[in-house]
């Protein structure tokens, strides 16, 4: 190990930095989030670290470094882009014992700043011992992408409930106990969602039955999350918190492997799908599994395909689960129509050819009885999912209803997915064309001028078919 890790408390202590370029102005910024008093010596600053001093957010020098400025400081970062210039002021530092870092030099570097994961308390530093500061930055990104924000406030609150918690509970065994189980409990979702109130109040009460030696009602918690049209980079930052969190997940048939790949390897995973020739399970049994899952203490996801609110049961799954007092929240995805039309280069709602959008369901089941006077209107782009079995009378009663029998149409098998398929024609040969290209489920049809577009601007998986 070259460098040695330590976090260093930097509130008031003089810092002194040569140079006032761009390089500068970043290691400044790191700086300042530390409260350090921080010294600039250089013959000339740019605009940012003069608008510093000005605010007296620094103390700026303008003169050459000379070696006695390194005195009384606790640290000195040489950030000029003279090589010499740096290698002076690391001298006169190392002949005072003072940590000094000269920037992108860890040759010449008694420290070195790492790549920093900020949330609040909680400080995650990178190093690659200065050896591959673009390696470090990624794993920074990837490592930021799985902390969630509140994780700041869970350690502000566990901060404030010290005192308090080592009054109530004797041993150090307690204490870590009331510790894993408040991390255990819902505090992270509830102060994410600005419920400080009830996070509190959680707090206390696991204190309360830790003192008493109680074992505490264990609520789960469930996530209604989009898990989006099938390629798992599309999911959200926050779909895959909940998956790297979760003990069970529910999903679906249109849920990708790659998806369930990206969750907590030790989940249980419940498929409640439809498989050919099967009856998915029923609507009300999946309900009753989430709420008894919920009930049982664990965190679970409910995974479905695009987004939860978009044809896909959420809204009765999420009454459900309020009737039985499950404490719940719901992660959109990318709905089917919006991969559909991104994936195609077919803007929905471009502005020469349509005023709005309409998502609708083909599934007679579904969707009841369709205002087809108001779908056939022109200038307007209709989304309709699950419409391959009724695409003959979509398009029947479209035109009798008014809609151009020339209006174009396209029809994306898989939109993100590798093998995505795309078909375009015109409304008066839907059907037809589906049957030609034996286009399978799941399929999105587009009906409007912007289909117009396909093909213009092509940029993903085959090439249109007509
Ligand atoms: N909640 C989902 C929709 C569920 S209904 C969403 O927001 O996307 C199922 C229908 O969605 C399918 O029949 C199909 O019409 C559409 N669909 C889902 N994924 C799709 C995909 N990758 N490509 C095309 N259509 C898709």
């Amino acid at each position: 190990m070259k460098f040695f890790p330590i976090f260093a408390d930097l509130q008031h202590k003089k810092v002194l930095v040569v140079g006032a370029g761009k390089v500068a102005t970043r290691k400044i910024e790191m700086l300042q989030k530390a409260g350090a008093d921080i010294h600039v010596v250089a013959a000339k600053a740019c605009a940012t670290v003069q608008g510093w001093a000005q605010q007296q957010q620094l103390t700026l020098h303008l003169k050459n470094f000379s070696a006695d400025d390194v005195t009384q400081c606790w640290l000195v970062v040489a950030a000029t882009d003279d090589s010499a210039v740096n290698q002076q002021v690391q001298a006169a530092a190392v002949a005072q014992c003072i940590w000094c870092n000269s920037v992108d030099d860890p040759q010449h570097s008694e420290f070195i700043m790492p790549a920093v994961v900020d949330r609040g308390d909680i400080q995650v530093a990178i190093s690659s011992g200065g050896n591959a500061p673009v390696l470090a930055r990624r794993l920074r990104a990837q490592i930021d992408n799985l902390l969630p924000q509140a994780i700041a406030d869970v350690a502000q609150l566990m901060g404030r409930w010290r005192d308090k918690v080592k009054q109530s509970l004797p041993t150090f065994d307690s204490r870590r106990n009331f510790w894993e189980r408040l991390l255990d409990s819902e505090i992270t979702q509830q102060l994410a969602g600005g419920q400080q109130q009830q996070a509190e109040q959680l707090a206390q009460q696991l204190l309360d039955d830790c003192s008493a030696n109680r074992e505490t009602l264990k609520l789960g918690h469930v996530s209604l999350v989009g898990a989006g049209p099938g390629d798992a980079e599309l999911l959200t930052l926050k779909a895959q918190l909940r998956l790297q969190q979760a003990d069970v997940i529910f999903y679906d048939a249109l849920v990708d492997k790659s998806i369930l790949e990206r969750a907590r390897r030790d989940a249980d995973f419940i498929y409640v799908g439809k498989t050919k020739g099967f009856h998915s399970v029923p609507q009300e049994e999946i309900q009753a599994r989430l709420v008894a899952s919920a009930l049982a203490g664990n965190r679970v996801v409910r995974l479905k395909g695009g987004d939860p609110f978009v044809f896909g049961r959420g809204g009765e799954e999420l009454q459900a689960l309020d009737e039985a007092g499950i404490s719940f929240d719901v992660v959109p995805g990318i709905t089917a129509a919006a991969a559909a039309a991104a994936y195609t280069g077919v803007a929905l709602t471009h502005r020469d050819y349509a005023q709005s959008t309409v998502f609708v369901t083909g599934h007679g089941q579904e969707g009841g009885d369709l205002d087809w006077a108001s779908l056939a209107k022109s200038q307007q782009t209709l989304a309709i999912y699950m419409g391959l079995h009724q695409s003959a009378d979509i398009q029947r009663q479209l035109i009798q209803h008014g809609r151009a029998p020339n209006t174009p149409v396209a029809i994306i098998e898989n939109a993100s997915r590798p093998q995505q398929r795309s078909v375009g024609g015109e409304l008066k040969d839907l059907a037809q064309l589906i049957q030609r290209h034996e286009v399978k489920s799941p399929a999105i049809i587009l009906v409007g001028e912007v289909c117009e577009q396909l093909g213009d601007y092509h940029w993903f998986g085959a090439k249109p078919l007509y």
